[in-house]
């Protein structure tokens, strides 16, 4: 199994390498050259195993031989082994034929630990052997950055810099960022939006020199590991609904486009899914292009939801490579408009798209509804992202089952949850004293040159 640049101007790389590097040499995101396939019957076995079983089915066509089988099935168990929920990602269900997938048992209550905590024991597999050492840096919106942290925290062969945008961050999510006491933990608050971090981070990735002095690796949502890991919930659930049998249809809040790219995948691996909707918050960007086929940037406007409050949305540019049947020329073109402010998709490629997804969007006020609404007549108490979730998943429910995914849990963000519902969501028992350990993080301006060295005179200590 190889992997290709969505911009075709990158080598070929094996899972390993693609794993390492996160984003290709010509700026493009790796995605396997072909997407492997599972039989009907394979699937049908799926119904009654572990998660864990689930897990190494549905990835292990993907890492060729970069692990053994065994020391694969390792690292999935260890990966899984700190989540406070034996079925790791269990439905429940809202009303007759909806349900809410939790993905929020993991060690920082948001999906991003199904991918992270994996992604941290695959990396630790290759660097022992390869002996070599690392800088990670992620830009987060909140989730990523605590996500990695809690995966790559103590590791001797992995320094770990994480930027947050100053301030736009709830205070769970800052504290599970800044309260960790490993030394190789390192937490910067940055000036500027999530958009800032990224571009910043991209900057990083596109400076030879610096990307190769520090060794960067990166574990965003562009790293091809994180989508394959979000992979297996897909299958998981919807054979507890019936899947190969019977079709089902998900929605994914969305801010990167990664997580319902997964979605996207699990489909054409051969998982009979209906409908994959997109549900947006204000910050609309996604929903808009499957409206119109612009893709066109405005500014960013904070909301309750701030993990989807973004409008480059990396992972899009993957469902334009298929889009554009592999054509990475053509994406590369788009992505270059990209950078003056948008890029209208052409009339074969925006078909295909409309094809495969739908979209909705929640403004503040709809999400703050569901969340009192979901409280009152469906016993569930939802975090700001699953309520945009379930506000959107409504127009589409029907006769095939609806799986809204519940990207994180209402304790995250207890002023949103509290404010729209009354109830203020108390921490799992497991991490209840977050709220008293002391912070240790570093104030950052916008500015390359100033954090560069920063990383440098960091890994130097
Ligand atoms: C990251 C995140 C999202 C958005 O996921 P993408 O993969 O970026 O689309 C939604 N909700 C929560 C809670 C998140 O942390």
């Amino acid at each position: 199994m190889r992997y290709i640049s969505t911009r075709g101007g990158a080598p070929a790389l094996t899972f390993e390498q693609a794993m390492m590097t996160g984003l290709a040499t010509d700026g493009g995101l790796y995605v396997p050259e072909t997407v492997p396939t599972l039989t009907t019957d394979q699937i049908a076995a799926m119904a009654g195993q572990s998660y864990e079983q689930i897990a190494f089915t549905v990835m292990r066509p993907f890492i060729g031989d970069t692990f053994t089988d065994d020391e694969f099935r390792a690292m999935i168990d260890r990966a899984y082994a700190g989540f406070g929920h034996d079925a790791r990602a269990p439905l429940v269900q809202l009303a007759p034929n909806h349900f809410l997938l939790e993905l929020f048992h993991g060690p920082t209550l948001a999906f991003k630990d199904f991918a992270m905590q994996l992604i941290g024991q695959m990396f630790q597999a290759a660097l022992t052997r390869s002996g070599e050492r690392i800088t990670i840096v992620g830009a987060t919106s909140g989730d990523t950055g605590s996500a990695a942290i809690e995966a790559f925290r103590g590791l001797d062969n992995v320094d770990v810099f994480i930027l947050f945008p100053h301030g736009r961050v709830s205070e769970v999510q800052r504290r599970q960022m800044t309260t960790p006491v490993e030394s190789n933990v390192h937490a910067l608050a940055m000036d500027g939006d999530f958009d800032d971090c990224q571009a910043m981070l991209k900057d990083m990735f596109n400076d030879t020199a610096f990307r190769d002095g520090v060794r960067l690796a990166g574990v965003n949502s562009i790293n091809w590991g994180r989508v394959l890991a979000q992979v297996v919930y897909y299958f998981s659930s919807a054979v507890s609904l019936g899947a190969p049998h019977r079709e089902v249809s998900f929605t994914v809040p969305t801010g990167n486009f990664g997580d319902i790219f997964a979605g996207y995948i699990a489909k054409q691996m051969g998982l009979p899914i209906k409908d994959l909707v997109v549900a947006t918050n204000q910050n609309d960007i996604l929903h808009r292009t499957l409206e119109t086929g612009s893709y066109t940037k405005e500014g960013v406007t904070p909301s309750i939801s701030p993990s989807m409050d973004i409008q480059v949305s990396s992972n899009f540019e993957r469902a334009l490579f298929y889009a554009y049947g592999g054509d990475g020329a053509a994406v590369g073109a788009q992505m270059d408009d990209l950078k003056s402010g948008g890029f209208k998709i052409s009339q074969g490629a925006y078909q295909y798209l409309r094809d495969r997804f739908v979209s909705g969007r929640a403004s503040e006020e709809e999400t703050s509804d569901a969340i009192k609404t979901y409280l009152a007549k469906h016993g569930e108490l939802l975090c700001p992202h699953s309520a945009v979730g379930v506000h959107v998943a409504e127009d589409h429910l029907g006769a095939t089952p609806m799986i809204t995914l519940a990207t994180a849990h209402p304790a995250k963000f207890p002023d949103a949850v509290n404010a729209a519902s009354g109830v203020k969501p108390p921490l799992p028992p497991r991490m209840a004293d977050l709220y008293d350990r002391d912070e240790r993080v570093t104030r950052v301006a916008c500015d390359f040159d100033a954090i560069a060295t920063l990383i440098k005179e960091r890994i130097a200590l």
